[in-house]
């Protein structure tokens, strides 16, 4: 597919022209936040910042989202129908001495609840704009959960509206010190996932289509997208270059699955866990993080059933209703979380379900670091001990408290 040009004071034309056919979503800056909000003409998309707070997850899975209004209803019996003079399959007349016997489908001759259902499911079209390679990464990672594993738990909610959403992401051109994509198979331009990759250069954008959406998207600029020349795609690529050449790698990927295993029962992680306050912030902030709870509410007569996200730290998160809990401990659903997404996902997947963005380095409010988790618990069993003692990962660039947490004997935090 060629490669465009768009230049950037031409940014807002496209991004209006498509905000004909389709909701916008691009970061914003508000109240020094910046977030993934609809487009409206006049505001100024905000690319300077690396990554908003939030992944733009949620305009395809709502943190909470309503999918089923029902109402109870008391319905009178229908025209005509008597109790007591209904008959078995086998034609035998059924129910005891002054019984009201019900043939099965008829209506019984008194009045009855009924209840009635409404099935919502929003999916509008829409355009992502401003994303980054990582987070568009996010979304396969949860295209394999919510696609149903062969088909099997097809989402129809998700599916619906990541059927109709295009991402167009930006190449990352300075990557923060707590980014390791490239150590995860990812980089600063990747294009796992992405429609069409916009890459900023002097005054402008180099614009590479890269799906059927892409194109449409390329068709909609129309004049405003022209030919990129070659010193301007030359150009595109060495920043792709130079900030790939600056993500840290913080650790290698090979064996950890294997170590995560072999370290299920190690106390290093109640040790690690000691400054988490199970809050949920990782989980939430993540661009893969897909867990949710389903909720009714009722009132009266009339309710809504919702799905929720949730998070593996909330106590509540596996508690089962007769109250066992198979994740009782802190550090059990510690473990989970990282366990899960370099092990247990991977297995069933043939992926990971991390993609180095460092969100949750960033938001975490007790500076909690994957890369130092890994680093610890995805070692060699004995190597483990030895590199808790040592390992503390870019403290001055994540603000961590210095060194490993202090040794619990695997007491339980
Ligand atoms: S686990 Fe952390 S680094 Fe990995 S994708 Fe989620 S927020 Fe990003
Ligand atoms: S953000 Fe930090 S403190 Fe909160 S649950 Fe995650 S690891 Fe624990």
């Amino acid at each position: 597919m060629a490669i465009k040009y768009l230049k950037a004071d031409a940014l807002p034309a496209l991004l209006e022209a498509l905000a004909k056919n389709a909701r916008v979503v691009a970061p914003f800056k508000r109240d020094g936040v910046v977030q993934f909000e609809p487009w409206q003409s006049g505001k100024d998309v905000e690319l300077d910042v690396l990554l908003a707070k939030q992944s733009p997850k949620e305009w395809v899975f709502p943190q909470c989202e309503t999918y089923l209004k029902f109402g109870y209803r008391m319905e009178e019996p229908a025209q005509g129908a008597t109790a007591g003079t209904a008959t078995g399959a086998e034609g035998e007349a059924i129910g005891g001495e002054g019984a009201a016997a019900v043939a099965a489908g008829a209506e019984p001759a008194i009045p009855h609840e009924t209840v009635e259902v409404e099935a919502l499911n929003e999916a509008p079209a829409q355009v992502i704009f401003g994303l980054r390679p990582c987070d568009a990464r996010g979304f396969v990672q949860m295209d394999q959960v919510f696609g149903g594993y062969g088909g099997f738990y097809f989402d129809p909610l998700y599916n619906s509206r990541r059927a109709v959403t295009t991402l167009l992401a930006v190449t990352c051109r300075d990557p923060r010190s707590t980014c390791f994509c490239t150590a995860l198979g990812g980089c600063p331009a990747g294009q796992e996932g992405v429609d069409a990759l916009f890459t900023q250069v002097e005054g402008g954008f180099v614009v590479e289509p890269l799906t059927e959406k892409g194109e449409a998207v390329v068709g909609t600029a129309g004049g405003d997208l022209g030919d990129a020349t070659e010193a301007q795609a030359a150009e595109a690529n060495a920043v792709k270059a130079e900030a790939t050449g600056k993500v840290d790698v913080p650790f290698a990927l090979e064996g950890i699955r294997d170590h995560l295993h072999d370290n299920i029962d190690d106390p290093g992680w109640h040790d690690l866990c000691m400054r988490c306050i199970s809050c949920g912030t990782c989980t939430y902030v993540c661009p893969n993080c897909y867990c949710f709870s389903i909720n009714d509410e009722l009132v009266e007569s009339e309710g809504e059933r919702y799905r929720v996200w949730d998070n593996c730290f909330n106590p509540l998160y596996t508690e089962e209703t007769s109250g066992h809990n198979p994740r009782a401990q802190k550090s059990n659903r510690f473990r989970n979380r990282f366990s899960h997404k370099f092990w247990y996902y991977p297995d069933k997947y043939d992926s990971l379900l991390c993609t180095g963005c460092g969100r949750c380095i960033m938001h975490c409010p007790t500076r909690i670091d994957i890369r130092e988790v890994l680093r610890i618990m995805g070692a060699a069993p004995g190597a483990a001990a030895e590199r808790a003692a040592t390992t503390a990962v870019t403290p001055a660039a994540t603000g961590a408290p210095t060194g490993a947490p202090a040794p619990t004997d695997g007491k339980e935090a």
